[in-house]
């Protein structure tokens, strides 16, 4: 695919595209201990700094009094995706979305599907730089509908997400996360307040999952998907990817969807993406569709109204149906949509019940296509 450039984009005092590399930002949510050392209250992790270390995520760092960011304004790179690669199936279908991530990750999965970005140790991976102001200035005149912040979890360059997301709703832009809403109470709601949409992980159903394979804990990711559902006007979608007998039993899968239906709602759609041998889990298998299939199929008895199998051709599963009448409402195959038989106010032509999203009168016409932009060109 041919890469776009985009120069001349000279907005902002700081001018990313020019500039090789931006200086680290003042770093919000943090704390002083007695013993001298700042403890970082960004994500439930809590590391606890000395003079001149890093966090677990490798990004975040003490420089004398304070915590920085060391990636403010730097990226791994652009490309303008679907918006239904995030995956987002309800949230501007068709529209392409201008996407980047930067380095680092305060997860540590041993299944991490993009570890040269999240695991690397920032330098050799962030080769793009670009002011808020340029990526949304970029975005317009891309056409994209909205940035994403994605590749790696913006919760750890949650100060330039947001600044980012400020740019871009000047401009009408939307701001959309994938995430894996690993993140405490008070930077969490900075964050979703300045999002319109989100795609977060809910890697497993299982604590033991989330210690032993991500270095984490099931709680505060529950947390933040009831937050996200209950208290934001975010809209939410869900992504499961499926590790062959790690987190795809049957059990499993219905605690998990039964959660989602009891505490999120119906509506949030949930999407089941296969895995593929990676980073530091190669003993297991990819997953084989009839996982993806099978999923889908506990999650729809279970209430689940909008469950998808990802990263497979399935027009079946991949597809929207009307939750009411059984309708097809959105043909999907990958990326690709196909037939729209969604009103201009998003209800069902066949029988008129509304589909949970945020829909446009028609769909866009982006397709699966993927178009990298050097902002730095
Ligand atoms: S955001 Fe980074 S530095 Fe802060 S607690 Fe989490 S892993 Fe540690």
């Amino acid at each position: 695919m041919r890469a776009s450039a985009i120069a001349g984009c000279n907005h902002g005092s700081w001018k990313g595209g020019t500039t090789a590399v931006a200086p680290p930002a003042p770093a919000r949510y943090w704390h002083r201990l007695a013993d001298g050392r700042l403890e970082c209250d960004l994500c439930p992790r809590a590391c606890r700094l000395h003079e001149g270390q890093r966090g677990f995520c490798f990004v975040r760092a003490r420089e004398g009094d304070q915590l920085v960011l060391t990636t403010y304004g730097r990226s791994s790179g652009f490309c303008v995706d679907p918006i239904e690669k995030k995956p987002l199936d309800h949230f501007l279908p068709g529209t392409p979305v201008l996407s980047f991530g930067t380095a680092g990750c305060n997860l540590g999965c041993r299944f991490c599907q993009n570890w040269d970005i999240s695991k690397s140790r920032e330098t050799d991976t962030l080769a793009d730089a670009a002011s808020p102001e340029e990526i949304a200035a970029a975005a317009e005149r891309l056409g994209c509908r909205s940035v994403a912040f994605t590749y790696n979890d913006p919760v750890i360059f949650l100060e330039y997400a947001v600044d980012v997301a400020d740019a871009c709703r000047a401009r009408g832009i939307r701001a959309v996360a994938v995430t894996a809403g690993y993140v405490c109470p008070e930077p969490r709601a900075e964050l979703f307040a300045h999002l319109d949409a989100a795609n977060v992980d809910l890697k497993a159903f299982d604590d033991r999952f989330y210690r032993r394979i991500c270095g984490g804990a099931l709680a505060p990711v529950l947390e933040t998907l009831e937050y996200v559902a209950r208290e934001t006007g975010v809209w939410l979608e869900l992504t499961t990817l499926l590790i062959p007998g790690l987190n795809d039993s049957d059990a499993e899968l219905d605690a998990l969807t039964r959660w989602v239906v009891d505490r999120l709602g119906p509506d949030v759609p949930l999407h089941f993406t296969a895995f593929h041998p990676d980073w530091k889990l190669r003993d297991r298998p990819p997953t084989p569709a009839a996982t993806l299939r099978r999923a889908r199929g506990i999650a729809r008895a279970n209430g689940v109204r909008h469950a998808f199998t990802g990263n497979v051709h399935d027009r079946a599963g991949q597809s929207t149906w009307c939750h009411a009448c059984g309708a097809l409402l959105i043909e999907r195959d990958w990326y690709e949509l196909g037939d729209w038989n969604l009103t201009a106010d998003g209800c069902c032509r066949s029988c008129g019940a509304r589909c949970a999203g945020v829909f446009e009168p028609q769909p866009g016409r982006w397709g699966g296509r993927r178009l990298p932009v050097r902002m730095a060109a």
